[in-house]
């Protein structure tokens, strides 16, 4: 349960949406609506008319629901109704903000190139570099640079709202603007599977594979859901080859290293192996406020760096959390028209430092593993090399260091005095493991689940 009232919790909603869409879609689709109950996790939105209706029914129920559920996790259904039209909007002024002309143009749907399916807003000018992304740019500004020559394929991969559409789409438009008489394509691999499917429904496939291969460069987004049929991936293998051999540049992101595709055939595997691999990390610090400080550039108001700071420490493990905290924050202190003191901000935030950051405590997580093991706490603590007990005790020194943030020395001290030194080999030992290796990344989450549950 959560004590938002429907207009926050709404309003909540609505910044994240504002960030997935272009100003002109989100303007479209969701002024004038507004969650007019919730009751027993049923929520009732209304919205202007049908035709709108319909179509957030079949566009964004999905994300809606989610994030619905981040904020009060009792959500279990929406209905849509539409409403009274004069019902005023509970947050009209994030609908008639005066945004700057250069934003506007920057992000108004005739941006979106249909031939391209490109959004100018990304560029790699204001994508901010830290240690996590440092590589992943770099080979991005390189293979922008020397099309087809340098880095081929350019895969990136890294979790999710940690920036790869930002650079795959920044790579396009930088090579737009230095090459306009390139053809480039990109397309969400979800995309392109459907229109695969599509064209082998209708008879209709030679012109779509025709139209992949007549391009200078090819960028698929999020690989991972290529998936599926056989068929699709045997077209998709041959279009890479046809390219590849014709030094045509391949640029491709995924949410895991290429290995770590399960449903990916071997033979394409390989490929995506065969030229350069950059990964993209969480953020620090410095980088989280860097980037907040670089989308506020193009926000209506300005907020104090104390708030911007509060955030950056609050949310740290997805970039697209952190600019829809910052947009909820910049949408209210629009709407009061006076600057929000760190209790509102805090008050404000609440719901999404809960979901993003969920607390924990090292008894918790010790107690936790050795249950799920089936294991003591003194086996825990023992110095002995059995596989049984490193492995459990590898997975609780990282658990307690991702979750908690303790020290590596305190890990160390915890667990029955060992080196700091041993705590980070077992860290990293399990990241790189986790990497490629999905059974220890369910196991870890199944602990998750239990540890959380338990609070
Ligand atoms: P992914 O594709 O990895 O899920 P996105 O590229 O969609 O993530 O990024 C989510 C949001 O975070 C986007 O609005 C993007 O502009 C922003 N973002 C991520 N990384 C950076 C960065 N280094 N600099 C600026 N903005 C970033
Ligand atoms: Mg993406």
């Amino acid at each position: 349960m959560t004590n938002l009232t429907n207009e926050e919790i709404w309003r909540g909603v609505l910044s994240e949406m504002e960030v997935s869409l272009s100003r002109a879609s989100f303007v479209t689709w969701f002024k004038d609506t507004k969650i007019i109950s919730k009751e027993n996790g049923q929520i009732v939105i209304s919205v202007p008319n049908g035709f709108v209706k319909e179509w957030i029914q079949n566009k964004f129920n999905k994300q809606i629901f989610q994030q619905l559920k981040q904020i009060d996790n009792d959500v279990r259904e929406i209905n849509y109704v539409v409403g009274n039209p004069f019902i005023k909007n509970a947050d009209p002024k994030i609908f008639t903000k005066e945004i700057p002309l250069e934003q506007i143009q920057e992000t108004s749907d005739t941006d979106i190139d249909p031939k391209t399916n490109l959004n100018r807003k990304y560029t790699l000018d204001n994508f901010v570099v830290g240690a996590n992304n440092e590589l992943a740019y770099a080979a991005s500004m390189a293979v922008a640079k020397n099309l087809g020559k340098t880095y081929n394929p350019f895969f990136i991969y890294g979790g999710v709202g940690l920036g790869k559409t930002h650079l795959l789409q920044g790579i396009a438009n930088k090579i737009m603007k230095d090459n306009p008489d390139k053809r480039i394509i990109y397309l969400p691999a979800e995309k392109m599977v459907s229109e695969l499917i599509e064209g082998l429904k209708n008879k209709t496939i030679e012109d779509v594979k025709m139209r992949y291969v007549q391009k200078d460069v090819l960028i698929v987004d999020d690989v991972q859901f290529l998936a599926a049929k056989e068929t699709t991936q045997e077209i998709f293998f041959a279009t890479f080859n046809n390219l590849y051999n014709r030094n045509k540049q391949i640029i491709l992101s995924s949410d895991r290293a290429p290995k770590a595709l399960s449903a990916i055939e071997e033979r394409l595997k390989s490929r995506f192996e065969g030229g350069m691999i950059a990964d993209i990390g969480i953020p620090a610090y410095e980088t989280r406020l860097a980037i907040l400080k670089m989308k506020m550039k193009s926000k209506p108001v300005v907020l104090p760096d104390e708030i911007l700071e509060y955030i950056a420490v609050n949310i740290q493990k997805n970039i697209r959390e952190l600019e829809g905290a910052l947009n909820r924050i910049v949408a209210v202190v629009d709407l009061t028209g006076r600057e929000p003191t760190l209790k509102d901000v805090e008050k404000l935030l609440k719901a999404y430092i809960q979901a993003s950051y969920r607390k924990t405590s090292a008894q918790t997580i010790i107690k936790t593993v050795c249950d799920f093991y089936g294991i003591t706490l003194s086996d825990l603590l023992k110095k002995s090399r059995k596989t049984f007990l490193v492995r459990p005790r590898q997975i609780a020194m990282y658990l307690l260091r991702e979750d908690t943030k303790a020290s590596f020395p305190d890990i160390g001290s915890r667990l029955g005095g060992k080196d700091h030194s041993t705590v980070i080999h077992a860290y990293r030992k399990i990241i790189e493991e986790a990497d490629g290796n999905e059974s220890l990344k369910q196991e870890i989450n199944l602990i998750r689940e239990r540890i959380y549950n338990k609070a």
